[in-house]
């Protein structure tokens, strides 16, 4: 039996209900708040945000009488948002409080700004603290993996939400040196971690001159990005007997976005914050339910600056059917891709981080890569540089492009002759590299692509 996600009564509570009632959260509760909190995000957006205002201005809010309106209102893109991110504002930006900087993953090259007030950062305490609650207790210790040191980080608002169970944070930052951060965790006697996956599997793979077993274990993981390779998952398990939960977010949802329950099924979402849809990514359709397609989302309690059906470029699909822990919160199971992230091999058939994720962190020894295609003489070229544990040999190389002929679309595009394997390089220095969004770097020529075309 698995503890039901404590998301669903911190929802019931949020949503007017009474937590001390077992079981009364329903479907029906859920939506008509839901409905509710977007009519007014709705009204808020169209009379303060000068963006929303034009976008909105064909399509009454009076006229979205349930949530499956919604899909009649236009998508907003990350280009809007960092083409202009001040039209956004529905406050004046004296009760701003924080604004966060993003570097465009996207083609246009500017900078995203997004921007909470003080009662915006107080919603993601409160996420933060009782999606935490799924697998810490008072007395643990938390070293954050994540940048922590200023007011309103993510490490920082973690801390803050921790205190609030009686739990220590300690704000680490990303780990540059894992023998620093593994000494840290031992005289701390730390019972959790927060991390990016490819930087705790490093802390993981770890091992000093001459040692078998790993320096030091934790009980709980959780970890957070936008896609976790499942054989990282299984590895840390395994390394260190731990539970590895994992979370998904992004700083434009207000960080938190869902996180698993003790049944490990996907994320619970946190639907008293956020409502969720899933469409095609080329033509914005909302897709049958347990089909994937672009996840998309719209702030529901967010005041600073609310977004509505805002694409975050993920690939994933809701899980129909209800939870093993019982919760009738909505899951969506891990995302795998980027709409981006697919890269068209010029022989056909895709290729993608995760593929590469799944199959290469097989090999142990192995703590992160970086992957780029380009063309030369025409004709594909993929790239791979390694970063490899230092107790690991001189044949990584060699694993390496072993397991990249392992995966059929590499296999079938170099038989062709459309494809061709670069050497593949490796970085033993010792310094793990600052953590960067997971894809494949394509500096093939570049044209449009169906993500960008729908907008
Ligand atoms: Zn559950």
């Amino acid at each position: 039996m698995f503890r039901k996600t404590p998301l669903e009564a911190w929802a019931l509570q949020k949503m007017g209900g009474n937590p001390g009632k077992a079981g009364s959260l329903t479907r029906a509760l859920i939506e008509s708040y839901q409905l509710q909190k977007l009519r007014e995000t709705l009204a808020l957006a169209r009379d303060r945000s000068p963006f929303y205002r034009r976008l909105l201005n064909d399509y009454p809010v009076e006229r979205v009488k349930s949530l499956r309106d919604l899909q009649e209102l236009p998508l907003t893109t990350a280009r809007d948002l960092s083409q202009n991110p001040l039209l956004f504002l529905c406050v004046s930006q004296d009760r701003i409080s924080r604004v966060v900087t993003l570097n465009s993953s996207g083609t246009t090259g500017l900078p995203k700004r997004v921007f909470f007030t003080p009662g915006d950062q107080e919603l993601i305490r409160d996420f933060f603290h009782h999606g935490m609650s799924t697998l810490v207790q008072p007395g643990d210790t938390v070293l954050i993996l994540l940048p922590g040191q200023l007011p309103g980080s993510v490490g920082n608002l973690l801390v803050e939400a921790l205190g609030r169970m009686q739990v220590r944070g300690i704000p680490h930052g990303f780990v540059r040196d894992p023998r620093e951060t593994l000494e840290i965790m031992v005289r701390e006697k730390v019972d959790a971690l927060v991390g990016i996956p490819t930087q705790v599997l490093a802390l993981a793979r770890w091992r000093f001159p001459g040692q078998k077993e790993p320096p030091v274990r934790v009980k709980n993981v959780l970890l957070t990005t936008d896609h976790v390779p499942r054989v990282i998952v299984d590895d840390l398990e395994r390394t260190w007997d731990c539970r590895v939960f994992n979370h998904y977010g992004m700083t434009e949802m207000g960080l938190g976005g869902g996180v698993e329950c003790e049944a490990r099924a996907g994320y619970h979402l946190r639907e008293a914050d956020l409502f969720f849809e899933i469409v095609d990514p080329v033509t914005g359709e909302i897709v049958p339910e347990g089909e994937e397609g672009e996840v998309v989302f719209t702030t529901l309690t967010r005041r600073g600056m609310p977004l509505i059906r805002y694409r975050t470029g993920d690939l994933a699909r809701f899980l129909p059917g209800p939870c093993p822990c019982g919760s009738v919160l909505k899951r969506m199971a891990p995302v795998k891709d980027r709409v981006e992230g697919r890269i068209l091999l010029s022989g056909g058939g895709f290729l993608s981080m995760s593929m590469l994720d799944e199959t290469l962190f097989k090999i142990n020894g192995l703590v992160n890569f970086q992957a780029v295609i380009y063309s030369k003489g025409g004709t594909d070229c993929l790239e791979v540089r390694i970063q490899t544990a230092p107790w690991a040999g001189d044949e990584m190389p060699k694993l390496v492009e072993r397991a990249l002929l392992s995966l059929p679309v590499i296999a079938e595009n170099l038989c062709k002759g459309t494809l061709t394997l670069g050497s593949v390089a490796a970085d033993d220095a010792g310094e793990l590299w600052r953590p960067v969004k997971r894809m494949i770097q394509d500096l093939r020529e570049k044209g449009g692509t169906a993500h960008e075309r729908v907008v």
